[in-house]
């Protein structure tokens, strides 16, 4: 590092703390404080991953760090302030719940800062810099590191909020990248740690489009994947919240599907299964699927689910998943 990027991180030092006082003894902060509890977090999580609050003020921060001898365009480069057109600096985050982003070395690099009104946008982060790149960071992943390890086995979700209430869930080794899709980075310093990735995107189409996409990435890279399947329009923190830590264990986690079953669900969605020519067309889509797969007995075993459920004779299916896989090679 040199001395403006320590100088940066001196300041977002002082800033997790300064946010974290301000959301725990702040009469500003109270509501953002009330606004957590309203969403299920507790105090223990709010404390063990450092939130804070921002106030609701144009130069409140911009004030702290310049008193504290930081130079306010190094600041303004790190994304802490911004420059209005008179050149007078301003707060970047404000009125804003704050979650601090660690490094693999925790320590913290960026924010992300989430609305507790409706302002937009919903989610602010820190800009891009030598020292943040989101596409090389994972959020949470110095704390669940360890856990990572020991089991084999890490948990992506979507965002911040997701990967805290499934650690509150008794889930914790759980991370998120933050508000892009994975990037190669992140799938091959995940297999570096583990074989298997749990994908726990949001419900929704935009979660289901994204999962389908990290499936081809970590396919890439070597990794097995499983597929959690929430209710439409869930996503894992909202799960935990309506029906609680044991369900999202039992019901979400530990019977994750496997990436086949995913992708035959994905697929069909595209397809009017009623339909003779759609039926046909996804038959021949799944089992282009099925060629990849590395196991011949998983292979098998999803071609006989194939010939029942569309009632078609095994050898046919066998015939063709046979030609496909000579062109694969
Ligand atoms: P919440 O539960 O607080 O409403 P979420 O985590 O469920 O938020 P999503 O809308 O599902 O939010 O988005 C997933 C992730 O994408 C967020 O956690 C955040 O990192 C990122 N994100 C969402 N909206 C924005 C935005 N407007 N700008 C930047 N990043 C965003
Ligand atoms: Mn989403
Ligand atoms: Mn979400
Ligand atoms: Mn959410």
């Amino acid at each position: 590092v040199n001395n403006e990027e320590q100088a940066i991180l001196d300041a977002y030092q002082w800033l997790v703390k300064l946010y974290h006082h301000l959301l725990r003894h702040s009469k500003d902060g109270k509501k953002a404080l009330e606004y957590l509890y309203s969403r299920g977090f507790s105090d223990e999580a709010i404390d063990q991953f450092q939130i804070g609050y921002s106030p609701t003020s144009r130069d409140f921060i911009a004030q702290f760090l310049e008193k504290k001898g930081f130079h306010k365009q190094v600041m303004a480069n790190a994304g802490l302030l911004t420059v209005g057109n008179d050149g007078n600096y301003f707060d970047r985050f404000q009125a804003r719940v704050i979650f601090p982003i660690r490094n693999h070395l925790g320590k913290t690099i960026g924010f992300v800062g989430r609305t507790i009104s409706d302002q937009e946008p919903k989610y602010l982060n820190s800009p891009e810099s030598s020292l943040f790149k989101k596409s090389k960071l994972l959020y949470n992943f110095d704390l669940a590191r360890s856990e990572i390890r020991k089991k084999g086995e890490v948990i992506l979700f979507e965002g911040s909020a997701d990967v805290i209430a499934a650690h509150q869930a008794g889930v914790t080794n759980g991370v998120a990248s933050l508000g892009t899709s994975l990037t190669e980075s992140h799938a091959s310093l995940l297999r570096r740690y583990v074989d298997t990735v749990l994908l726990c995107y949001d419900g929704d189409n935009a979660g289901q489009n994204a999962t389908y996409k990290a499936i081809q990435l970590l396919k890439k890279v070597g990794c097995t994947i499983k597929v959690a399947a929430l209710p439409h329009n869930y996503d894992p923190d909202q799960f935990i919240q309506e029906y609680g830590s044991d369900k999202f264990r039992a019901q979400v986690i530990e019977t994750a599907d496997t990436e086949m079953v995913f992708l035959m669900k994905y697929l069909k969605k595209n397809f009017n299964l009623k339909l003779e020519g759609d039926r046909l067309q996804y038959v021949e889509r799944v089992i282009g699927e099925i060629a990849q797969l590395e196991s011949s007995i998983e292979r098998d075993h999803y071609l006989r689910e194939l010939a029942e459920e569309f009632n078609i004779a095994y050898d046919a299916l066998s015939q063709e998943l046979k030609s496909r896989m000579r062109n694969i090679k």
